[in-house]
């Protein structure tokens, strides 16, 4: 992945996806002739395959990655989580993503699997025998480790936090940042955010990061998560999980047309194209990268691309532009 951010042009915008594995053998049917279509017509830089917690999605989430990476010759990020599961898992997962020629891993720390939303309810919870891994840093420090600089490694950030103190875990980006700078310093290549609807919130982040004494995120890919807006229910759902704040006037916006589905679905993507918008404008960083949480659909995310103008041009080998162009209508 960092190769191919590298060789981009500097001031130059790029995307990935991000994808689920189903539960059944119809939805990965159905995801499969959407994920061709979906990434011949958007031409994503990367993929990324999702782990459900405990490894409960283990060996769906390496076939979607293997359909991914091999079958459609996309650039594929298997995301693994290291708590709440057998070493073993985490041995075999990395060897397997090596085995099918995926380098780059999204390294995770996992929630507990039971209120975790990647959680696959139809597997029983692996047993907690791993006491080698507590943080996110302990599993790049592994794969490190065991494979040198064969992966590229991201690593998970959080632009907002959350005001319940009675929380477990009390996210806040400022208590977080030693641990980030760990995670990084571990040998993290690129760091994906949370998804955010506060743009201010994300801009105040990315400085903070940018200019952090340690001088480790001076140059550091930090890609931006962003959730395509399905409904209103999934919305309010999705932000109260990821601690994601819904700004007075978008939520003002939303509110407006919550009892019309497609009205929510525009007026989402109104608003993601100018969160883009916004960061693609914004003195800063070379180069501006966005990760879309798809949720395994593609209507929305594809015309957030299309009106933000980020699907890249389609060259043939011997770099003459081609014909790009799509109604987004169709997909
Ligand atoms: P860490 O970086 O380990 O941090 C976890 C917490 O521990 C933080 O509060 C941090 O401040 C604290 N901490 C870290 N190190 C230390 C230390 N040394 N001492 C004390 N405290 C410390 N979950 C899944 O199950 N599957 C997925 O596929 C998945 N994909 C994700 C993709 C993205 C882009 C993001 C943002 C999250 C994803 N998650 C996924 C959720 C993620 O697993 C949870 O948010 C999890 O709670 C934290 O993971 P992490 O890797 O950020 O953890």
């Amino acid at each position: 992945i960092t190769d191919k951010i590298n060789a981009l042009p500097d001031g130059a915008e790029y995307f990935s996806l991000e994808f689920f594995p189903p539960k059944t053998a119809t939805g990965f049917h159905n995801l499969q002739e959407r994920l061709e279509r979906m990434t011949q017509a958007l031409r994503p830089l990367f993929v990324t395959v999702t782990w459900g917690a405990g490894g409960s999605t283990a060996s769906k989430s390496l076939e979607l990655a293997e359909l991914c990476q091999r079958q459609l010759g996309l650039t594929t990020c298997l995301h693994l989580t290291c708590t709440n599961m057998n070493r073993s898992l985490i041995d075999e997962a990395l060897e397997q993503a090596k085995v099918l020629g995926i380098r780059n891993i999204l390294a995770l720390r996992g929630d507990a699997p039971r209120s975790d939303e990647y959680r696959d309810e139809s597997q029983p919870p692996e047993q907690d025998s791993n006491k080698d891994f507590t943080y996110a840093a302990d599993l790049v420090r592994y794969i490190r480790k065991q494979y040198g600089d064969y992966f590229c490694i991201g690593v998970a950030a959080y632009p907002e936090g959350h005001s319940d103190e009675s929380h477990p875990e009390h996210q806040d980006p400022l208590a977080d940042l030693p641990y980030l700078v760990e995670k990084t310093k571990a040998g993290a290549d690129f760091i994906l955010t949370q998804l955010f609807f506060d743009v201010g919130a994300y801009d105040r982040f990315e400085k903070m990061l940018r200019e952090h004494e340690s001088g480790v995120f001076k140059t550091i890919p930090i890609i931006a998560g962003l959730m395509p807006i399905q409904s209103y229910q999934i919305l309010r759902r999705t932000t109260k999980l990821s601690h994601a704040s819904l700004p007075v006037d978008l939520l003002e916006r939303l509110d407006a047309v919550r009892g019309d589905d497609e009205l929510v679905k525009k007026v989402g993507v109104q608003i993601i194209s100018e969160i883009v918008d916004h960061i693609k404008r914004r003195p800063g960083a070379s180069k501006k990268g966005f990760h879309f949480y798809t949720l395994n659909l593609e209507k929305a995310v594809s015309h957030i691309l299309e009106d933000c103008r980020l699907i890249p041009l389609a060259y043939s080998t011997d770099t003459e532009a081609v014909d790009t162009s799509f109604d987004v209508g169709d997909l």
